[in-house]
């Protein structure tokens, strides 16, 4: 098969076993970056121009697309689709899975548990929705924000409400979220591919931090998840309508809590801390599915 890979750093971890595996499976592979593809829009064919090239005949896409390129990067993503290319995650399932919210509110819909969530306009309404959330500590969330920046706990609901006028005023989205104490300053990221949980690592937080993130100082580790949590992972991916995703749950003392689904979870963390070829379980996924055109975009113009 002709694999692109549309990422714009060859040399990240994540690209290169990427590459390694589809050519170790016997594939053409080939990384992209999308921000030099060009498109040619129009009622009767689709094309990408890349570099000078008339980039054709690829079975299957791979998208990397990082969280700053997000608008062009999916709209070169859905090129590809309108060409007829299978995309291992389609555009409209990254963007939706971008926007924090619109997450939240798909995944409850759904019935998958998560913190509870507020969010609001006017800073006026601040102190009803925090009361609303419940009590301090609270964990408060740009909802632009990626790797653990922008994530803050508020140890008072005074001080709470302060954060969110200020980011308010700044015009910063921002969403104030229960504080899962018990979690104990970790969570699980579970890697999917399809209907299975391939890989799973616990993310700890270092002394006193209780953002995991490995870009904070966090530790990864390789742990055994429960039926539970496997089922709930793969269903919030589905709800998604992602094929690959990195689905973080904190356990919690009413069981497994969704807190974000990541559309290009990275392959070092994981890889690493549990020694598993995900890269290659990503390529045989592939393998299996390009042909069929087969896609989870169940929630498909439905937001
Ligand atoms: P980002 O997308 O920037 O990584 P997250 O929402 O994943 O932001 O939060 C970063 C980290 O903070 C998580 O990995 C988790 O360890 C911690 N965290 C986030 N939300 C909560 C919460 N509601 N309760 C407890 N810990 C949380």
């Amino acid at each position: 098969m002709k694999i692109g890979i549309l990422s714009r750093n060859p040399s990240l971890y994540s690209t290169r076993r990427l590459v390694e595996a589809g050519r170790d499976r016997g594939h053409e592979v080939r990384v992209i970056d999308a921000l030099r593809c060009y498109m040619d829009i129009n009622a009767r064919t689709s094309a990408i121009h890349y570099k000078g090239e008339n980039l054709t005949g690829y079975d299957a896409i791979v998208p990397r697309i990082g969280a700053s390129v997000t608008f062009y990067g999916t709209a070169v993503l859905r090129q590809f689709e309108m060409m007829g290319v299978y995309p291992l995650n389609e555009s409209v399932a990254i963007s939706r899975s971008r926007d924090k919210l619109r997450s939240m509110q798909l995944l409850s819909r759904k019935g998958i548990d998560m913190p509870r969530t507020g969010f609001a306009n006017k800073p006026g309404d601040i102190p009803d929705l925090i009361s609303m959330i419940g009590q301090p500590p609270l964990v408060l969330k740009l909802l632009e924000g990626t790797q653990g920046i922008g994530v803050v706990l508020a140890e008072t609901s005074k001080a709470a409400e302060s954060v969110l006028q200020a980011f308010m005023g700044l015009k910063a989205n921002i969403m104030v979220q229960e504080f899962i104490k018990e979690a104990g300053g970790a969570d699980i990221r579970c890697f999917v591919i399809g209907d299975r949980v391939i890989a799973a690592m616990k993310r700890q937080a270092p002394e006193g931090e209780f953002r995991s993130n490995l870009h904070r100082g966090g530790s990864a580790s390789l742990v055994r998840i429960t039926p539970e949590e496997r089922a709930i992972a793969v269903k919030a991916a589905r709800t998604m309508g992602l094929n690959v995703a990195g689905v973080d749950l904190l356990r919690s003392a009413r069981g497994p809590l969704i807190m974000e689904v990541n559309s290009s979870p990275g392959l070092e963390g994981v890889e690493t801390a549990t020694g598993k070829d995900v890269a290659g379980a990503i390529i045989r996924f592939i393998e299996k599915n390009a042909h069929a055109r087969v896609n989870k975009s169940r929630t498909r113009g439905k937001g």
